[in-house]
């Protein structure tokens, strides 16, 4: 077995790639239909001058401020902040929504079992954490027991994530879940209803997806992620030549 079967029987794929090749999966043809849905980046109620603030910092400074921040209540009930990882100037920027238990205590981004598939997802499609790719969430602080983000604990680390955005400068995001796609695109549309679609972030181009964890849950919608992927990998390929 090689290794990109290895990842297609991880992503749930194998048995779907032998059984529906004509379907050609693994070709990653994706029938498109390409919009320009621009976000509303100022859906965030927050002070101006914090903003301002936070949108001067450099790398050093915004860490530091992560860490120290206690601007929500998440603050109080998780370990560690969760910053971000990876390559400060990545093509690649995946967002997912929250730290969960793991990435709490290690306080680092997607390292649990949803980061497992994560990280098979990446290599799937060619791409390794850390390497061209930064991965990053809506809040960077655990929410308790998993919930959701409140729209007001997510409006209050905005200014982060719009700060590592700016720094990073990535040619493609890849929205993670509902949570991720809601806030970077300020809709309340379903994933379903995103997926397959190009959008964009504050004039990046961004592809929404189904979040690792629920794939983990949801076997049938593994197929779909895998085209989200192709969508997202011939999409960067386009971006590319637009930057030539
Ligand atoms: N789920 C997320 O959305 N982010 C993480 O970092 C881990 C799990």
């Amino acid at each position: 077995m090689n290794r990109s079967e290895a990842y297609l029987i991880e992503m749930g794929l194998w048995p779907l790639y032998r059984k529906r090749s004509a379907m050609a999966v693994t070709e990653c043809e994706f029938k498109t239909e390409f919009t320009a849905s621009v976000s509303d980046p100022d859906n965030v109620k927050l002070s101006d001058e914090r903003r301002t603030e936070v949108a001067n910092m450099d790398w050093a400074r915004l860490k530091q401020t992560v860490k120290d921040c206690t601007v929500c209540a998440l603050r109080a009930g998780c370990t560690q902040t969760v910053f971000g990882v990876g390559d400060e100037r990545a093509e690649w920027l995946f967002v997912g929504e929250g730290p969960g238990a793991e990435e709490d205590q290690r306080g680092e981004p997607f390292v649990g079992q949803a980061g497992r598939l994560l990280d098979n997802m990446l290599a799937a499609i060619g791409l390794k954490r850390g390497e061209n790719v930064y991965i990053a969430n809506i809040v960077k602080c655990r929410p308790p027991g998993n919930r959701n983000p409140a729209p007001e604990e997510a409006a209050a680390c905005a200014p982060y994530l719009a700060r590592q955005i700016e720094l990073i400068q990535p040619k493609l995001i890849v929205a993670l879940g509902k949570v991720s796609a809601a806030n970077l695109l300020a809709t309340d549309a379903s994933i379903g209803s995103l997926r397959g679609k190009l959008h964009h972030h504050r004039g990046i181009p961004l592809i929404a997806t189904y979040h690792p964890a629920y794939l983990l849950r949801s076997l049938q919608d593994k197929a779909k992620a895998w085209a989200d992927l192709c969508f997202a990998r011939s999409t960067m390929a386009e971006v590319r030549v637009l930057h030539q």
